[in-house]
Protein backbone atom coordinates (compact mmCIF):
# COMPACT_ATOMS: atom_id res chain seq x y z
CA UNK A 1 0.00 0.00 0.00
CA UNK A 2 1.69 3.82 -1.03
CA UNK A 3 1.03 6.11 1.30
CA UNK A 4 -0.09 9.13 -0.31
CA UNK A 5 -1.98 11.59 1.14
CA UNK A 6 -3.24 14.56 -0.37
CA UNK A 7 -0.45 17.15 0.34
CA UNK A 8 -3.31 20.05 -0.64
CA UNK A 9 -5.50 18.63 1.91
CA UNK A 10 -4.62 19.96 5.49
CA UNK A 11 -7.66 21.20 6.74
CA UNK A 12 -6.50 22.01 9.97
CA UNK A 13 -4.68 25.70 10.72
CA UNK A 14 -3.39 25.81 13.87
CA UNK A 15 -3.31 29.16 13.98
CA UNK A 16 -6.72 29.84 13.55
CA UNK A 17 -7.56 27.56 16.20
CA UNK A 18 -5.14 29.42 18.13
CA UNK A 19 -7.04 32.87 17.17
CA UNK A 20 -10.07 30.96 18.51
CA UNK A 21 -8.50 30.27 21.96
CA UNK A 22 -7.09 33.78 22.65
CA UNK A 23 -10.25 35.31 21.51
CA UNK A 24 -12.02 33.14 23.83
CA UNK A 25 -10.54 34.05 26.66
CA UNK A 26 -12.00 37.61 26.83
CA UNK A 27 -15.20 36.20 27.08
CA UNK A 28 -17.60 37.23 30.16
CA UNK A 29 -19.93 35.27 31.99
CA UNK A 30 -22.55 36.67 30.20
CA UNK A 31 -21.15 35.48 26.75
CA UNK A 32 -20.15 31.63 28.54
CA UNK A 33 -24.26 32.00 29.27
CA UNK A 34 -25.15 32.75 25.89
CA UNK A 35 -23.59 29.44 24.54
CA UNK A 36 -25.47 27.70 27.42
CA UNK A 37 -29.21 28.50 26.16
CA UNK A 38 -27.58 27.89 22.71
CA UNK A 39 -26.73 24.61 23.34
CA UNK A 40 -29.74 23.31 24.82
CA UNK A 41 -31.65 23.44 21.00
CA UNK A 42 -29.37 20.51 20.56
CA UNK A 43 -28.04 21.90 17.31
CA UNK A 44 -24.39 21.74 18.18
CA UNK A 45 -21.96 24.43 18.60
CA UNK A 46 -19.48 26.45 16.56
CA UNK A 47 -15.85 25.61 17.42
CA UNK A 48 -15.18 29.28 18.46
CA UNK A 49 -18.61 28.72 20.91
CA UNK A 50 -16.42 25.51 21.93
CA UNK A 51 -13.66 27.82 22.90
CA UNK A 52 -15.58 30.21 24.89
CA UNK A 53 -16.50 26.94 27.10
CA UNK A 54 -13.28 25.61 27.43
CA UNK A 55 -11.67 28.50 28.27
CA UNK A 56 -13.95 29.57 31.45
CA UNK A 57 -11.94 29.42 34.87
CA UNK A 58 -14.84 30.11 37.21
CA UNK A 59 -16.25 27.16 38.57
CA UNK A 60 -19.80 27.70 39.38
CA UNK A 61 -20.33 28.28 35.59
CA UNK A 62 -18.11 25.05 35.09
CA UNK A 63 -21.29 23.93 37.76
CA UNK A 64 -23.67 25.12 35.18
CA UNK A 65 -21.77 24.01 31.87
CA UNK A 66 -22.11 20.34 33.93
CA UNK A 67 -25.53 20.80 33.95
CA UNK A 68 -26.85 22.00 30.87
CA UNK A 69 -24.50 18.88 29.45
CA UNK A 70 -26.86 16.63 31.46
CA UNK A 71 -29.98 18.04 30.22
CA UNK A 72 -28.61 17.71 26.95
CA UNK A 73 -27.43 14.37 27.18
CA UNK A 74 -30.87 12.92 28.99
CA UNK A 75 -33.10 15.40 26.28
CA UNK A 76 -30.96 13.19 22.79
CA UNK A 77 -30.27 9.93 24.52
CA UNK A 78 -32.30 9.16 27.27
CA UNK A 79 -31.10 6.43 29.87
CA UNK A 80 -29.63 4.41 27.30
CA UNK A 81 -25.85 3.11 27.49
CA UNK A 82 -24.49 1.04 24.66
CA UNK A 83 -22.58 -1.78 25.65
CA UNK A 84 -19.72 -3.39 23.78
CA UNK A 85 -16.12 -4.94 24.39
CA UNK A 86 -12.44 -4.44 22.37
CA UNK A 87 -11.00 -7.85 20.89
CA UNK A 88 -7.81 -7.24 20.25
CA UNK A 89 -6.73 -9.71 17.07
CA UNK A 90 -2.70 -8.69 16.73
CA UNK A 91 -0.10 -6.49 18.91
CA UNK A 92 2.65 -6.72 15.99
CA UNK A 93 3.59 -3.71 14.73
CA UNK A 94 5.86 -1.93 12.79
CA UNK A 95 5.11 1.59 13.86
CA UNK A 96 7.22 3.27 16.58
CA UNK A 97 4.13 5.27 18.79
CA UNK A 98 6.44 6.63 21.94
CA UNK A 99 2.74 6.16 24.10
CA UNK A 100 1.95 2.67 23.11
CA UNK A 101 3.14 -0.60 24.38
CA UNK A 102 2.63 -2.31 21.06
CA UNK A 103 5.77 -0.05 19.50
CA UNK A 104 8.14 -1.91 17.83
CA UNK A 105 10.41 -0.70 19.97
CA UNK A 106 9.16 -2.53 22.88
CA UNK A 107 11.32 -5.41 22.24
CA UNK A 108 9.69 -6.64 25.66
CA UNK A 109 6.49 -7.31 24.44
CA UNK A 110 5.60 -10.54 23.70
CA UNK A 111 3.88 -10.41 19.90
CA UNK A 112 1.02 -12.21 19.03
CA UNK A 113 -1.65 -12.38 15.93
CA UNK A 114 -4.72 -15.12 16.84
CA UNK A 115 -5.11 -16.99 13.98
CA UNK A 116 -9.01 -18.47 12.95
CA UNK A 117 -9.31 -20.99 15.46
CA UNK A 118 -8.11 -18.27 18.35
CA UNK A 119 -10.71 -15.48 17.01
CA UNK A 120 -13.55 -17.81 17.54
CA UNK A 121 -12.40 -18.99 20.89
CA UNK A 122 -12.25 -15.66 21.95
CA UNK A 123 -15.57 -15.11 20.42
CA UNK A 124 -17.10 -17.62 22.15
CA UNK A 125 -15.96 -16.39 25.31
CA UNK A 126 -17.15 -13.16 24.59
CA UNK A 127 -20.22 -14.20 23.13
CA UNK A 128 -21.63 -16.61 26.46
CA UNK A 129 -20.92 -13.66 28.80
CA UNK A 130 -23.66 -11.72 26.88
CA UNK A 131 -21.66 -9.43 24.25
CA UNK A 132 -23.59 -8.55 20.88
CA UNK A 133 -21.07 -5.66 19.67
CA UNK A 134 -17.32 -6.09 19.27
CA UNK A 135 -14.23 -3.24 18.55
CA UNK A 136 -11.67 -5.72 16.80
CA UNK A 137 -8.15 -3.61 17.30
CA UNK A 138 -4.98 -4.43 15.39
CA UNK A 139 -1.49 -3.26 15.47
CA UNK A 140 0.45 -1.90 12.06
CA UNK A 141 1.86 -4.84 10.04
CA UNK A 142 2.17 -5.81 6.64
CA UNK A 143 0.65 -9.22 7.51
CA UNK A 144 -1.92 -7.56 8.79
CA UNK A 145 -3.82 -6.26 5.32
CA UNK A 146 -7.43 -4.98 4.59
CA UNK A 147 -7.66 -8.74 3.27
CA UNK A 148 -6.75 -10.37 6.82
CA UNK A 149 -8.61 -8.18 8.46
CA UNK A 150 -11.99 -8.49 6.67
CA UNK A 151 -11.05 -12.52 7.17
CA UNK A 152 -11.12 -11.67 11.03
CA UNK A 153 -13.96 -9.95 10.60
CA UNK A 154 -15.98 -12.70 8.79
CA UNK A 155 -14.84 -15.31 11.58
CA UNK A 156 -16.38 -13.16 13.74
CA UNK A 157 -19.84 -12.63 12.47
CA UNK A 158 -19.76 -16.68 11.57
CA UNK A 159 -18.99 -17.52 15.10
CA UNK A 160 -22.47 -18.71 17.03
CA UNK A 161 -23.07 -20.05 20.51
CA UNK A 162 -26.68 -20.94 21.91
CA UNK A 163 -28.26 -17.37 21.37
CA UNK A 164 -24.98 -15.53 21.30
CA UNK A 165 -23.85 -13.96 18.06
CA UNK A 166 -21.71 -10.71 17.26
CA UNK A 167 -24.03 -8.27 15.73
CA UNK A 168 -22.03 -5.44 15.06
CA UNK A 169 -18.10 -5.76 14.87
CA UNK A 170 -15.99 -2.21 14.52
CA UNK A 171 -13.25 -1.86 13.56
CA UNK A 172 -10.09 -0.18 15.03
CA UNK A 173 -7.18 -0.69 12.82
CA UNK A 174 -4.23 1.39 10.37
CA UNK A 175 -5.79 3.78 8.12
CA UNK A 176 -6.32 1.91 4.18
CA UNK A 177 -5.65 3.75 0.93
CA UNK A 178 -9.41 3.39 -0.54
CA UNK A 179 -9.09 -0.23 -2.44
CA UNK A 180 -8.69 -1.40 1.24
CA UNK A 181 -11.66 0.82 2.77
CA UNK A 182 -13.57 -1.15 0.41
CA UNK A 183 -12.60 -4.38 0.88
CA UNK A 184 -13.87 -3.65 4.67
CA UNK A 185 -17.26 -2.32 3.39
CA UNK A 186 -17.51 -5.29 1.73
CA UNK A 187 -16.77 -7.39 5.08
CA UNK A 188 -19.54 -5.28 6.22
CA UNK A 189 -17.85 -3.67 9.32
CA UNK A 190 -20.00 -1.36 11.67
CA UNK A 191 -17.58 1.94 12.47
CA UNK A 192 -14.12 2.62 11.34
CA UNK A 193 -12.71 3.97 13.92
CA UNK A 194 -8.92 5.96 14.24
CA UNK A 195 -7.72 8.43 16.42
CA UNK A 196 -5.82 10.78 15.11
CA UNK A 197 -3.94 11.19 18.67
CA UNK A 198 -2.51 14.99 17.92
CA UNK A 199 -3.98 17.34 15.18
CA UNK A 200 -1.32 19.64 16.40
CA UNK A 201 1.51 18.39 13.77
CA UNK A 202 5.09 18.96 15.39
CA UNK A 203 3.18 17.06 18.34
CA UNK A 204 2.09 14.57 16.03
CA UNK A 205 5.89 14.08 14.38
CA UNK A 206 7.85 13.94 17.68
CA UNK A 207 5.62 11.24 18.97
CA UNK A 208 5.38 8.99 15.80
CA UNK A 209 9.06 7.43 14.87
CA UNK A 210 8.86 5.14 12.28
CA UNK A 211 6.40 3.26 10.02
CA UNK A 212 3.63 5.05 8.02
CA UNK A 213 1.64 6.60 11.15
CA UNK A 214 4.50 8.93 10.79
CA UNK A 215 2.57 10.48 7.82
CA UNK A 216 0.43 12.89 9.80
CA UNK A 217 -2.00 14.00 6.40
CA UNK A 218 -2.28 10.42 5.49
CA UNK A 219 -3.81 9.92 8.88
CA UNK A 220 -5.90 12.96 8.93
CA UNK A 221 -7.55 11.97 5.65
CA UNK A 222 -8.48 8.75 6.70
CA UNK A 223 -12.09 8.99 7.10
CA UNK A 224 -12.22 11.16 4.06
CA UNK A 225 -11.12 7.44 1.91
CA UNK A 226 -12.92 5.41 4.38
CA UNK A 227 -15.94 7.61 3.18
CA UNK A 228 -14.99 7.41 -0.04
CA UNK A 229 -15.07 3.77 -0.21
CA UNK A 230 -18.56 3.90 1.09
CA UNK A 231 -18.09 3.12 4.86
CA UNK A 232 -20.52 6.04 6.46
CA UNK A 233 -19.75 5.45 10.00
CA UNK A 234 -16.30 6.85 11.05
CA UNK A 235 -15.24 6.96 14.64
CA UNK A 236 -12.21 9.75 15.85
CA UNK A 237 -10.93 10.71 18.79
CA UNK A 238 -7.57 12.26 20.33
CA UNK A 239 -5.03 11.01 22.67
CA UNK A 240 -5.36 13.09 25.40
CA UNK A 241 -2.15 14.04 27.30
CA UNK A 242 0.01 14.53 24.28
CA UNK A 243 -0.59 18.01 23.89
CA UNK A 244 -2.94 21.38 25.07
CA UNK A 245 -6.08 19.82 25.62
CA UNK A 246 -7.91 22.88 24.53
CA UNK A 247 -6.19 23.04 20.74
CA UNK A 248 -7.18 19.32 20.43
CA UNK A 249 -10.51 19.26 20.92
CA UNK A 250 -11.43 22.39 19.18
CA UNK A 251 -9.12 20.84 16.40
CA UNK A 252 -10.87 17.17 16.26
CA UNK A 253 -14.23 19.52 16.19
CA UNK A 254 -13.01 21.51 12.86
CA UNK A 255 -12.62 17.23 11.82
CA UNK A 256 -16.01 16.73 12.72
CA UNK A 257 -17.49 19.89 10.64
CA UNK A 258 -15.22 19.11 7.66
CA UNK A 259 -16.78 15.42 7.56
CA UNK A 260 -19.90 16.79 7.69
CA UNK A 261 -19.30 19.34 5.04
CA UNK A 262 -17.56 17.19 2.77
CA UNK A 263 -20.23 13.82 3.31
CA UNK A 264 -23.10 15.14 4.45
CA UNK A 265 -22.98 13.27 8.64
CA UNK A 266 -20.23 14.03 11.20
CA UNK A 267 -18.17 11.16 12.76
CA UNK A 268 -20.85 8.95 14.10
CA UNK A 269 -18.50 8.64 17.50
CA UNK A 270 -15.53 10.87 19.30
CA UNK A 271 -13.37 8.74 21.72
CA UNK A 272 -11.63 9.71 24.39
CA UNK A 273 -8.81 7.79 25.27
CA UNK A 274 -6.74 9.34 28.05
CA UNK A 275 -2.73 8.39 28.27
CA UNK A 276 -2.48 5.47 30.30
CA UNK A 277 0.60 3.85 31.58
CA UNK A 278 1.92 1.40 28.62
CA UNK A 279 5.04 -1.03 29.04
CA UNK A 280 7.98 0.17 27.65
CA UNK A 281 6.67 3.91 27.57
CA UNK A 282 8.31 7.04 29.46
CA UNK A 283 5.58 9.63 27.61
CA UNK A 284 2.62 7.63 29.14
CA UNK A 285 4.69 7.26 32.81
CA UNK A 286 4.99 11.08 32.52
CA UNK A 287 2.78 12.52 29.67
CA UNK A 288 3.60 15.77 28.69
CA UNK A 289 0.62 17.41 29.43
CA UNK A 290 -1.19 15.52 32.37
CA UNK A 291 -5.26 15.61 32.02
CA UNK A 292 -6.77 15.91 35.44
CA UNK A 293 -9.87 14.36 36.15
CA UNK A 294 -12.00 17.48 36.31
CA UNK A 295 -10.18 19.06 32.97
CA UNK A 296 -11.76 15.56 31.75
CA UNK A 297 -15.20 16.04 32.70
CA UNK A 298 -15.15 19.32 31.15
CA UNK A 299 -13.92 17.88 27.88
CA UNK A 300 -16.56 15.61 27.93
CA UNK A 301 -19.55 17.48 29.08
CA UNK A 302 -18.21 20.06 26.27
CA UNK A 303 -18.32 18.08 24.11
CA UNK A 304 -21.81 16.69 24.67
CA UNK A 305 -23.19 20.14 23.85
CA UNK A 306 -20.79 20.57 21.09
CA UNK A 307 -22.30 17.55 18.99
CA UNK A 308 -25.14 16.67 20.93
CA UNK A 309 -26.22 13.41 18.46
CA UNK A 310 -22.26 12.01 18.21
CA UNK A 311 -22.12 9.12 20.36
CA UNK A 312 -18.99 9.65 23.10
CA UNK A 313 -17.09 6.42 23.82
CA UNK A 314 -15.63 5.92 27.07
CA UNK A 315 -12.97 2.76 27.55
CA UNK A 316 -12.07 0.61 30.31
CA UNK A 317 -8.37 3.07 30.62
CA UNK A 318 -10.69 4.92 33.22
CA UNK A 319 -11.97 3.99 36.26
CA UNK A 320 -15.17 3.38 37.63
CA UNK A 321 -15.79 6.11 39.00
CA UNK A 322 -14.81 8.03 36.57
CA UNK A 323 -17.02 6.29 33.79
CA UNK A 324 -19.88 6.70 36.34
CA UNK A 325 -19.91 10.25 36.25
CA UNK A 326 -18.92 11.03 32.83
CA UNK A 327 -22.07 8.68 31.92
CA UNK A 328 -24.42 11.55 33.31
CA UNK A 329 -22.64 14.27 31.62
CA UNK A 330 -21.82 12.79 27.92
CA UNK A 331 -20.80 9.58 28.04
CA UNK A 332 -23.10 7.08 25.18
CA UNK A 333 -20.97 3.79 24.71
CA UNK A 334 -19.10 2.16 27.16
CA UNK A 335 -16.54 -0.95 26.73
CA UNK A 336 -17.11 -3.34 29.58
CA UNK A 337 -14.93 -6.35 30.90
CA UNK A 338 -12.42 -5.76 28.75
CA UNK A 339 -8.99 -7.30 27.86
CA UNK A 340 -5.92 -5.38 25.74
CA UNK A 341 -3.62 -8.47 24.35
CA UNK A 342 -4.91 -11.06 22.09
CA UNK A 343 -5.75 -14.32 23.51
CA UNK A 344 -6.79 -12.01 26.74
CA UNK A 345 -10.22 -13.48 26.77
CA UNK A 346 -9.91 -17.05 26.68
CA UNK A 347 -6.97 -17.17 28.89
CA UNK A 348 -7.48 -17.31 32.70
CA UNK A 349 -4.80 -14.74 33.28
CA UNK A 350 -6.24 -11.61 34.63
CA UNK A 351 -3.62 -9.36 33.25
CA UNK A 352 -0.59 -9.60 31.42
CA UNK A 353 2.06 -7.12 31.33
CA UNK A 354 3.78 -8.53 28.81
CA UNK A 355 1.73 -8.43 25.71
CA UNK A 356 -1.12 -5.79 26.64
CA UNK A 357 -1.35 -2.61 25.16
CA UNK A 358 -2.18 -0.50 28.12
CA UNK A 359 -3.58 -0.71 32.05
CA UNK A 360 -6.86 -0.62 32.73
CA UNK A 361 -9.23 1.10 35.17
CA UNK A 362 -12.06 -0.60 35.21
CA UNK A 363 -11.82 -4.69 36.21
CA UNK A 364 -15.95 -5.35 36.67
CA UNK A 365 -17.33 -8.27 35.03
CA UNK A 366 -19.71 -7.37 32.41
CA UNK A 367 -22.63 -8.61 34.49
CA UNK A 368 -21.15 -6.09 37.14
CA UNK A 369 -21.20 -3.28 34.77
CA UNK A 370 -25.01 -4.17 33.64
CA UNK A 371 -25.95 -4.33 37.54
CA UNK A 372 -24.08 -0.77 38.50
CA UNK A 373 -25.49 0.83 35.18
CA UNK A 374 -29.02 -0.11 36.32
CA UNK A 375 -28.13 0.95 39.57
CA UNK A 376 -27.53 4.07 38.62
CA UNK A 377 -31.09 4.50 36.77
CA UNK A 378 -29.53 3.79 32.89
CA UNK A 379 -30.66 1.33 30.54
CA UNK A 380 -27.81 -0.78 29.33
CA UNK A 381 -28.40 -1.52 25.43
CA UNK A 382 -26.54 -3.88 22.46
CA UNK A 383 -28.80 -2.65 19.86
CA UNK A 384 -27.54 -2.73 16.09
CA UNK A 385 -30.97 -2.16 14.41
CA UNK A 386 -29.75 1.21 12.63
CA UNK A 387 -26.95 -0.38 10.73
CA UNK A 388 -28.46 -3.70 10.17
CA UNK A 389 -31.42 -1.64 8.47
CA UNK A 390 -28.99 0.69 6.86
CA UNK A 391 -29.81 3.59 8.62
CA UNK A 392 -26.27 5.24 8.42
CA UNK A 393 -24.05 8.29 7.71
CA UNK A 394 -26.55 11.11 6.60
CA UNK A 395 -29.18 8.86 7.05
CA UNK A 396 -29.00 8.07 10.67
CA UNK A 397 -27.59 11.87 11.23
CA UNK A 398 -31.10 13.45 10.05
CA UNK A 399 -33.08 10.75 11.53
CA UNK A 400 -31.10 11.03 14.89
CA UNK A 401 -31.80 15.22 14.75
CA UNK A 402 -36.00 14.31 14.81
CA UNK A 403 -36.02 12.96 18.02
CA UNK A 404 -35.71 9.42 16.40
CA UNK A 405 -33.40 8.23 19.01
CA UNK A 406 -36.74 8.42 21.83
CA UNK A 407 -38.68 6.53 19.18
CA UNK A 408 -36.75 3.51 18.07
CA UNK A 409 -33.52 3.34 20.31
CA UNK A 410 -35.64 2.97 23.20
CA UNK A 411 -37.82 0.11 22.30
CA UNK A 412 -34.79 -1.29 20.94
CA UNK A 413 -32.56 -1.01 24.10
CA UNK A 414 -35.72 -2.79 25.92
CA UNK A 415 -35.74 -5.58 23.59
CA UNK A 416 -32.04 -6.27 23.76
CA UNK A 417 -31.76 -5.89 27.28
CA UNK A 418 -34.48 -8.65 27.93
CA UNK A 419 -32.73 -11.41 25.83
CA UNK A 420 -29.51 -10.13 28.08
CA UNK A 421 -31.61 -10.92 31.35
CA UNK A 422 -32.99 -14.22 29.99
CA UNK A 423 -29.92 -15.35 28.67
CA UNK A 424 -26.64 -14.36 30.98
CA UNK A 425 -27.60 -12.16 33.84
CA UNK A 426 -26.97 -13.48 37.15
CA UNK A 427 -29.94 -13.83 39.25
CA UNK A 428 -29.34 -10.35 41.04
CA UNK A 429 -28.92 -8.51 38.02
CA UNK A 430 -32.08 -9.93 36.59
CA UNK A 431 -33.80 -9.45 39.58
CA UNK A 432 -32.72 -5.58 39.44
CA UNK A 433 -33.00 -5.74 35.64
CA UNK A 434 -36.59 -6.54 34.81
CA UNK A 435 -38.00 -3.54 37.57
CA UNK A 436 -35.92 -1.10 35.59
CA UNK A 437 -37.36 -2.77 31.95
CA UNK A 438 -40.60 -1.83 33.62
CA UNK A 439 -39.82 1.38 33.86
CA UNK A 440 -38.34 2.16 30.81
CA UNK A 441 -41.13 0.70 28.78
CA UNK A 442 -43.64 3.24 30.99
CA UNK A 443 -41.39 6.10 28.61
CA UNK A 444 -42.59 4.18 25.98
CA UNK A 445 -45.62 5.71 23.72
CA UNK A 446 -48.76 4.05 24.37
CA UNK A 447 -48.40 2.88 20.54
CA UNK A 448 -44.45 1.58 21.34
CA UNK A 449 -45.07 0.13 24.66
CA UNK A 450 -47.76 -2.29 22.78
CA UNK A 451 -45.27 -3.25 20.19
CA UNK A 452 -42.63 -3.73 22.44
CA UNK A 453 -44.73 -6.47 24.73
CA UNK A 454 -45.49 -8.20 21.83
CA UNK A 455 -41.72 -8.59 20.67
CA UNK A 456 -41.28 -9.00 24.69
CA UNK A 457 -43.50 -11.91 24.34
CA UNK A 458 -41.80 -13.31 21.53
CA UNK A 459 -38.19 -13.09 23.55
CA UNK A 460 -40.03 -15.11 26.77
CA UNK A 461 -40.77 -17.63 24.37
CA UNK A 462 -37.65 -17.61 22.61
CA UNK A 463 -36.88 -15.45 20.01
CA UNK A 464 -33.61 -13.71 19.46
CA UNK A 465 -32.71 -10.40 17.39
CA UNK A 466 -35.78 -8.63 17.20
CA UNK A 467 -35.81 -4.88 16.64
CA UNK A 468 -38.06 -2.02 14.85
N1 LIG B 1 -2.66 0.43 15.38
C1 LIG B 1 -3.80 1.18 15.09
C2 LIG B 1 -3.58 2.66 15.27
O1 LIG B 1 -2.58 3.04 15.84
O2 LIG B 1 -4.44 3.40 14.83
C3 LIG B 1 -5.02 0.79 15.89
C4 LIG B 1 -4.83 0.19 17.23
S1 LIG B 1 -4.17 1.26 18.46
C5 LIG B 1 -3.80 0.04 19.60
C6 LIG B 1 -5.65 2.03 19.10
C7 LIG B 1 -5.46 3.28 19.91
O3 LIG B 1 -4.91 2.99 21.17
C8 LIG B 1 -4.54 4.32 19.36
O4 LIG B 1 -5.16 5.04 18.35
C9 LIG B 1 -4.22 5.15 20.60
O5 LIG B 1 -5.01 6.31 20.69
C10 LIG B 1 -4.57 4.24 21.75
N2 LIG B 1 -3.43 4.10 22.68
C11 LIG B 1 -2.19 3.72 22.37
N3 LIG B 1 -1.41 3.74 23.47
C12 LIG B 1 -2.19 4.15 24.51
C13 LIG B 1 -1.96 4.40 25.90
N4 LIG B 1 -0.77 4.23 26.45
N5 LIG B 1 -3.00 4.83 26.65
C14 LIG B 1 -4.21 5.01 26.11
N6 LIG B 1 -4.48 4.79 24.80
C15 LIG B 1 -3.49 4.37 24.00
FE1 LIG C 1 1.16 0.26 16.66
FE2 LIG C 1 -1.20 1.52 16.86
FE3 LIG C 1 0.28 1.05 19.05
FE4 LIG C 1 1.09 2.83 17.28
S1 LIG C 1 -0.80 2.96 18.52
S2 LIG C 1 2.37 1.27 18.20
S3 LIG C 1 0.41 1.93 15.38
S4 LIG C 1 -0.66 -0.47 17.74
Amino acid sequence: MKVEPDLDNNFIDPEYVWSLIHKAAAASPADIREVLEKSKLKKGLSPYEVAILLENGDAELDKEIFETAREVKQATYGNRIVLFAPLYISNECVNRCRYCGFSAANNDMVRKTLNHEEIEAEVKVLEESGQKRLLLVYGEHPKLDAHFIADSVATVYKTVTGNGAIRRVNVNCAPLDVEGFKILKDAEIGTYQCFQESYHQPTYETMHLAGNKTNYLWRLQAMHRAQEAGIDDVGIGVLFGLYDYRFELIAMLLHAEELEKTFGAGPHTISFPRLEEAQGSDISIAPPYTISDYIFTRIVAITRLAVPYTGIIMSTRESTEMRNKLLQLGVSQISAASRTYPGAYSQAAEEQPESQQFCLGDHRSLDQVVFDLVEQGFMPSWCTACYRTGRTGEYFMSLAKDGFIQKFCLPNSIMTFKEYLEDYASPATKEVGELHLQKEMELCSEKGKVRVLKQIDKIIAGERDLFL
